[in-house]
């Protein structure tokens, strides 16, 4: 029943080597489009966009720049020194933009500016409070009521790593005969592939076989809808070479919550991701979202959504799973302690890459009592990605490029998570 796509049990070995050929294929193809920038002839970009919003907010940890876009484009990023900034130009025919809005939050961005440096090419010039590095850089296609948009993800560095970026920078430019040196655009988890043991992520698709969990008045079923997207990000993290991936269910089966933990329980997953497209009575209320477990959640509505989750076993004839049973070993009590920790950071990730995306709800990492999150061992989040109450989620949810949208934020938002967690070793 445990669907490992070759993953998990005895197929992991197969997986890694086929991860590891693929990798070198990527590896390959990375290096034929070291070119690809503002001066690629193969850019094969016709009508440049207009550059038509921009925005910064800032921490003394990280930075994020998004410019809405009237198209996509291409990108180059050059870090630049007197003062130290970062320049991010695009393939655009033009701003309207005079003065940006000021940073929001304050940090290692302390200002901005957005101007049209040359015909064609729009720079929007990052100045730094502190040294920084570009952590991602990517474009979104526009999908429904969103626009095309860049996203620049700046985090804190040294001021040697810095100033070494900005005499590469120049030494290309130099070579480049003025041309900035070209950013590749980064797609999730190519960073990193190690020949280490990767970690196993357990995608768990909510509802299946006789429960159809949610259902939208056109017909259309939360089940069906949470295996699409459990697929597609299975692909994704697979490809990656990064992760070992299985899913819960990969059809249309009925499992328990107990079940689902379970799996991820005896499979030691490293993280465990439930897909969810609920109903909230409240049809106003939209946008993705992403839980973590807590028994003494005070939010009304999140209450109801969580019972009314944890009831969907009783519908399809089976007991409530037992809740947990009094900690009595302070050994489990420091390990779910410390689960809820790595649960919280999880969410925070997922929610960060998906936040340029798509619409989310007000505070979008949130606590519920959702039994399937109940394992102690295992981090566990739960996304909502839209609810099946308001119809313009219903539309987003059944369309195809909207869900690739939505599975490349959460793909790049588990490498992150990943990453943070390998930049902060437990104690
Ligand atoms: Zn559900």
């Amino acid at each position: 029943m445990f669907n490992s796509d070759g993953t998990g049990l005895a197929g992991r070995f197969c997986q890694m080597l086929a991860a590891l050929l693929l990798g070198l294929v990527l590896a390959q193809q990375a290096l034929g489009q070291t070119t690809t920038g503002l001066d690629d002839p193969r850019g094969g970009i016709s009508t440049l966009p207009d550059v038509l919003d921009a925005r910064v907010t800032a921490t003394p940890e990280r930075a994020r720049l998004i410019l809405d876009l009237s198209g996509p484009t291409e990108f180059a990023i050059v870090s630049l020194s007197g003062p130290d900034r970062i320049a991010v130009d695009v393939k655009s025919t033009g701003t309207a933009i005079a003065v940006p809005p000021d940073v929001a939050g304050g940090g290692i961005v302390s200002r901005y500016a957005v101007e049209l440096a040359e015909p064609g090419r729009v720079r929007t010039t990052l100045e730094l409070a502190a040294p920084s590095q570009v952590q991602q850089a990517y474009i979104l296609d526009a999908v429904g009521d969103q626009p095309a948009r860049l996203v620049v993800d700046l985090i804190a560095d040294t001021a040697e790593n810095f100033a070494q970026r900005v005499a590469a920078d120049l030494a290309a430019s130099a070579a480049n005969q003025g041309v900035p040196p070209s950013a590749l655009s980064t797609d999730p988890g190519t960073h990193g592939g190690d020949l280490e043991v990767r970690p196993l992520v357990v995608i768990d698709p909510g509802h299946g076989g006789i429960d159809n969990g949610a259902s939208a008045p056109n017909g259309v079923h939360e089940k069906d809808i949470t295996l699409a997207f459990a697929v597609d990000l299975q692909k994704l993290l697979v490809e990656s070479g990064r992760y070992d991936v299985a899913l819960t269910r990969e059809d249309d089966t009925y499992l328990t919550l107990n079940q689902r933990v379970a799996l991820a329980r005896a499979n030691k997953a490293d993280l465990f991701i439930s897909l969810h497209a609920d109903t909230f009575q409240q049809p106003e209320i939209r946008g993705a979202s992403v839980y973590t477990r807590d028994e003494k959640a005070t939010d009304v509505l999140d209450k109801v959504l969580a019972e009314n989750e944890n009831k969907y076993d009783i519908v399809a004839g089976f007991t409530l799973p037992s809740t947990e049973p009094v900690v009595v070993d302070i050994l489990v009590d420091l390990m779910r302690r410390e689960m809820r920790k790595s649960s919280f950071i999880a969410a925070q990730a997922l929610v960060h890459q998906l936040e340029p995306s798509v619409t989310m709800r007000r505070f979008p990492v949130r606590q519920a009592d959702f039994f399937v999150l109940q394992a102690p061992d295992v981090p566990s989040i739960l996304v909502e990605l839209g609810f099946l109450s308001n119809a313009a989620d219903i539309a987003n949810l059944q369309k195809s490029d909207w869900r690739q949208r939505v599975v490349q934020a959460l793909a790049r938002g588990v490498a992150d998570y990943f990453d943070t967690l390998r930049a902060t070793p437990a104690p």
